[in-house]
């Protein structure tokens, strides 16, 4: 089974993101193990401190490094395993998909969550990999920690109820968005669903959900469009429904 562990400050932050939904789900029918540990469980003071002032001056607090270090060995211990470690950083590498489907592959994380000004920067030498989860500054770790570890999880086998949903979200196939869904009733407020949709024809319907897929990306992200023609990623169907994707846009505008 898949483990996971995060280190933080302010473990209560998680108690919803680990009992409700998918991923609460996901833990308590043992398709992954994640557990949350407070920092402060790994002081040695009276005062459980696990900041102190910088070196050099500056404003802020910095979180120190031996309770980091001690909960670090602490996990390899529980584990018997050395984790892959991740730190939440706002310069750190991007978050995408992409990762999310890398990291989804690995059988052991850890995440450590920044606070304050963040952590002292020897905490570096156990960190594999700094991850950002956009380029804005939260006030600590734990978001970027629930997002990182939300989109892995639902991603693990077993973990969501139908696999076939992955296949068509956003980015997952060549990096193409998820196409628009619709559910009854069939007109609401005078908003009407595409009839094309009520057909019963699924080879339309394939074909609308692509050529809306298309148009979506083409949108958002007209370089992952080029990417695929100058690769030839597309079929020979793809290409005439990318046309019509295209002059839909194209229409519109005009
Ligand atoms: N002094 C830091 C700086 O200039 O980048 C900002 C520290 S921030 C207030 C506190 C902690 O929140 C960071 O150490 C990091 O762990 C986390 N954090 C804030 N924004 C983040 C983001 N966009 N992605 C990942 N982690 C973030």
């Amino acid at each position: 089974m898949p483990v996971f562990d995060v280190l933080t400050v302010l473990p209560n932050l998680f108690s919803g993101f680990i009992s409700e939904g998918v991923i609460g789900r996901a833990i308590s029918s043992g398709k992954v193990d994640l557990k949350i540990h407070n920092l402060r469980d790994y002081t040695t003071d009276k005062h459980r401190t696990v900041d102190d002032v910088p070196y050099g001056g500056g404003p802020g607090m910095v979180l120190k490094p031996e309770p980091i270090f001690r909960a670090y060995e602490e996990v390899v211990k529980q584990r018997q395993k050395k984790p892959y470690v991740i730190l939440t950083e706002p310069w750190g590498e991007t978050f995408t998909q992409k990762k999310a489907v890398e990291l989804s592959k690995k059988d052991n994380i850890l995440i450590i969550c920044g606070r304050y000004e963040g952590v002292d920067e020897r905490v570096k030498s156990i960190v594999d990999e700094e991850i950002s989860i956009g380029d804005y500054v939260l006030t600590g770790g734990e978001l970027p920690a629930m997002v990182i570890l939300d989109a892995t999880i639902r991603l693990i086998p077993g973990v969501l109820g139908s696999e076939d949903s992955l296949k068509a979200d956003s980015f997952m196939d060549r990096g193409l968005m998820g196409y628009p869904n619709y559910t009854r009733p069939a007109e609401f407020k005078g908003l009407k669903v595409p009839e094309v949709l009520l057909s019963g024809n699924h080879k339309k319907i394939e074909e609308w959900r692509k050529i809306k897929s298309f148009e979506k990306t083409y949108r958002k992200n007209p370089e992952t469009i080029k990417k695929l023609i100058k690769e030839e990623k597309l079929t020979e169907e793809e290409k005439k429904l990318l046309e019509i994707a295209i002059k839909n846009i194209r229409d519109k505008i005009e």
